[in-house]
């Protein structure tokens, strides 16, 4: 049995997707920017996708440049804002949590002379429009709010947040590597004038992402070198990668409702179940689950330690993730589930679940029935609560 419970972390490529790719790897090896056939044949798919990016997002096609995923995307959106702006001054609104991505960029900034505002989110990881309002400054010149957030879930406002950006004519910078396909995005609607993707994120291939950026909004390039992508990113254009990420976005786009609704089922029944079957638990993230993405379960289990639930549930066969993928392998616990305010032991003890297309009932139930014998195997060996017990039949 293996069952996969983290698609937050990385997701499948689709067969579709992966059809799709193929070619470019063989007969259609050209590169984009040269100027015979071979070159054309490659260019023509590379246009090809950055229309369905186009078409996903409601931007112009050339308002979409192709990068290596995510992670570059946020660096050169951030970075390359605050450098290009930096005469009008040199003040960056962000959240508490955000992704390393994007937090290490803005300490990147702050050691060269920038000043960052973390904003503080509340118990369900939600930012408050008002506060970005008030911590708006003379000398802001970038907002960046994550659409949703990576370990808990959560679904920031980002329409209102827009709406004050563009209110004070400050640009706004979107992370939305866990919102694609799960969230419905529309970048003029929303004031969005940068938009981070990772098509890994999304049932495409990894290291290859998309950086929007509304045409007017004056950025440094982020890579020097050859001329590709308007002479803002240079470097030979990833065809088969762009390729699998413009069929990956088209399908995400096109089947968000129906998979969204069969994933939600599957959380929803993981969360009653666990919820019925565990004491001692806290569901961690927005409650109201319409402002949750639909795959997201992040649980506290109370006296006991993330990591051997994973261990345990990794020999079970049942793969999750203790914090984020970013920051396993490390026992600082989670910064976003203590931004929200879960006490650090309870921090220590989460884990996150995250739910994806090819999921099934049958995992859920699995899941829960091992879930449970764990955490009350781990709880028995626990000196936490032992002692807890131990007090409650002494009252
Ligand atoms: C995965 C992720 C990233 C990084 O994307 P990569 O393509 O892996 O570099 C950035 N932000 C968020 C919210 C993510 O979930």
């Amino acid at each position: 049995m293996r069952i996969y419970l983290d698609n937050s972390a990385t997701t499948y490529t689709d067969p579709e997707v992966l059809q799709a790719m193929l070619p470019y790897f063989t007969e259609v090896y050209g590169n984009g920017s040269s100027q015979h056939f071979f070159g054309r044949e490659a260019l023509v798919a590379i246009d090809k996708a950055r229309e369905q990016v186009a078409a996903a997002i409601n931007c112009r096609p050339n308002e979409v440049y192709f990068t290596s995923g995510g992670t570059e995307s946020d660096n050169w959106a951030i970075k390359g804002i605050a450098r290009a702006h930096s005469k009008k001054g040199k003040h960056i609104i962000t959240s508490k949590i955000e992704h390393p991505a994007v937090i290490k960029t803005c300490e990147t900034l702050e050691r060269e002379g920038f000043e960052v505002t973390y904003l503080d989110v509340d118990s369900e990881g939600f930012v408050d429009p008002g506060a970005v309002e008030a911590a708006i400054r003379p000398d802001t010149t970038l907002i960046s709010i994550m659409t949703a957030n990576n370990e808990i879930g959560t679904i920031q406002p980002v329409r209102e947040i827009g709406a004050i950006a563009r209110a004070h004519k400050i640009v706004f910078h979107t992370d939305a590597v866990q919102a694609i396909g799960n969230v419905d995005i529309d970048v003029v609607r929303d004031n969005i004038d940068l938009l981070s993707m990772s098509a890994h994120k999304f049932y495409g291939p990894k290291g290859v992402g998309v950086l929007y950026k509304r045409n007017g909004v004056k950025a440094e390039r982020f890579m020097d070198g050859g001329e590709q992508e308007r002479n803002m990113r240079a470097s030979t254009l990833n065809t088969p990668g762009i390729v699998g990420l413009g069929k990956a976005i088209e399908l995400a786009v096109r089947d968000r409702e129906a998979n969204n609704a069969r994933i939600r089922e599957l959380r929803d029944a993981f969360v009653a179940k666990v919820n019925a079957s565990i004491p001692d638990v806290k569901l961690n993230g927005a409650l109201d689950f319409d402002r949750r993405l639909p795959g997201n379960a992040n649980y506290s289990f109370k006296y006991i330690e993330g990591e051997s639930i994973l261990m345990r549930l990794d020999l079970a066969g049942i793969a999750v993730s203790s914090g984020s993928a970013c920051s396993s392998g490390s026992l600082e616990p989670s910064y976003v589930l203590l931004s929200i305010g879960v006490p650090i032991e309870m921090a220590h003890g989460s884990i996150r679940f995250s739910f994806g297309k090819s999921n099934t009932m049958q995992e859920v139930d699995y899941t829960v029935d091992k879930l449970q014998k764990t955490v009350e195997f781990l709880r028995e060996l626990s000196p936490l609560f032992k002692n807890v017990q131990g007090e409650q039949r002494y009252v």
